[in-house]
């Protein structure tokens, strides 16, 4: 089994962008981000903070706004339209889950498109459906099909079960699989929670891509001798030998699956950094796009 190491593939990308952020600055442009978080929620704020260091560690220009929960959705519109006109700032991400009251579609279609980082707005959506070159790709899903090529796993003519099918996960990472290129042509299935049979499903994948939100839902039985096991799943589950009483489990039972695996990412440690890596990386694009 090969451990698929986002830790370390995901500090080599950030150096690359290093690099462009160091050269796109020596032609007077800094790339800045603007990450807007609504409400108190304790998990967005730790990735909010962490987007937010990474931004200053890149030597990028980072705007931080903390929100309160009683912010309207006029106000939050009328921000990211501020952001919009904003030359100093090339992205701009509104970190999800907003509080209820508010329209998390609406405010994503008020972001610029060409500001999309996140690849969330329906423009980006069409043009990664299109595989248009200037779309922006959402992080999560571009992480995965990275640590793919990174890892020299072998795409095309594979079975690959993505499961689940969420805009900012199953959905874009169905389409890039299927794309033709690198990192692509493979044979895609979608699988849900109306999905029949789903562990006799996922064992007929080459490369399976879980992302439910369910701790350790994926057992050795859904999966494949010599498969590629690609675990988004981020659950905090009680560990009462944990100092803090917690710790962080992926979709993947981990410790059943990995033996049978040609190679699989750990939780943490595996796509996690490399959303915020690629989240960099978009951003940067953005400037360069921006400012050509
Ligand atoms: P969503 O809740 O939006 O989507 C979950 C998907 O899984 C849905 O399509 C749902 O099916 C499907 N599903 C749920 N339960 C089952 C089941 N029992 N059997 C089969 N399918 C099921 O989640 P996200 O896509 O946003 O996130 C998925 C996981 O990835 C979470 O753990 C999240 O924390 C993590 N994540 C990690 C990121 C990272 O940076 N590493 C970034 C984003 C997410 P249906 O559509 O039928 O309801």
């Amino acid at each position: 089994m090969n451990l698929i190491d986002g830790k370390a593939i995901s500090k080599k990308i950030l150096q690359e962008t290093r690099a462009e952020v160091e050269a796109l600055k020596a032609r007077g442009h800094t790339p800045g981000l603007a990450v807007v978080l609504i409400g108190d929620d304790p998990a967005s704020r730790s990735y909010v903070r962490s987007k937010d260091r990474t931004c200053s560690e890149l030597g990028m220009f980072s705007q931080k706004f903390e929100m309160p929960s009683s912010t309207t959705q006029a106000e939050l519109v009328a921000l990211v339209q501020q952001l919009n006109q904003d030359s100093r700032i090339h992205g701009i991400l509104v970190q999800s889950p907003p509080p209820a009251h508010i329209d998390e579609g609406a405010v994503i279609e008020a972001i610029d498109p060409r500001k999309d980082v996140d690849g969330f707005h329906p423009v980006n959506v069409a043009k990664v459906a299109l595989g248009a070159p200037d779309a922006f790709v959402p992080c999560t899903p571009l992480g995965c099909q990275r640590l793919l090529l990174e890892a020299g796993i072998q795409t095309a003519g594979a079975h690959a079960v993505v499961l689940g099918r969420s805009m900012i996960v199953g959905k874009p990472m169905a389409l890039l699989l299927m794309q033709k290129g690198p990192g692509g042509d493979a044979t895609v299935t979608v699988a849900h929670s109306r999905t029949r049979d789903l562990a006799a499903l996922c064992r007929s994948a080459d490369i399976l891509i879980a992302a439910i939100g369910k701790p350790e839902f994926v057992t050795a039985d859904f999966v494949k001798e010599g498969a590629v096991v690609i675990d988004v799943g981020i659950n905090r589950v009680l560990d009462p030998s944990a100092p803090n009483g917690s710790k962080l489990v992926g979709d993947v039972a981990f410790a059943a699956v990995a033996p049978k695996c040609k190679a699989i990412t750990p939780v943490p440690g595996g796509v996690g950094p490399m959303t915020i890596a690629m989240l960099m990386a978009n951003t940067v694009q953005a400037c360069k796009r921006l400012t050509a």
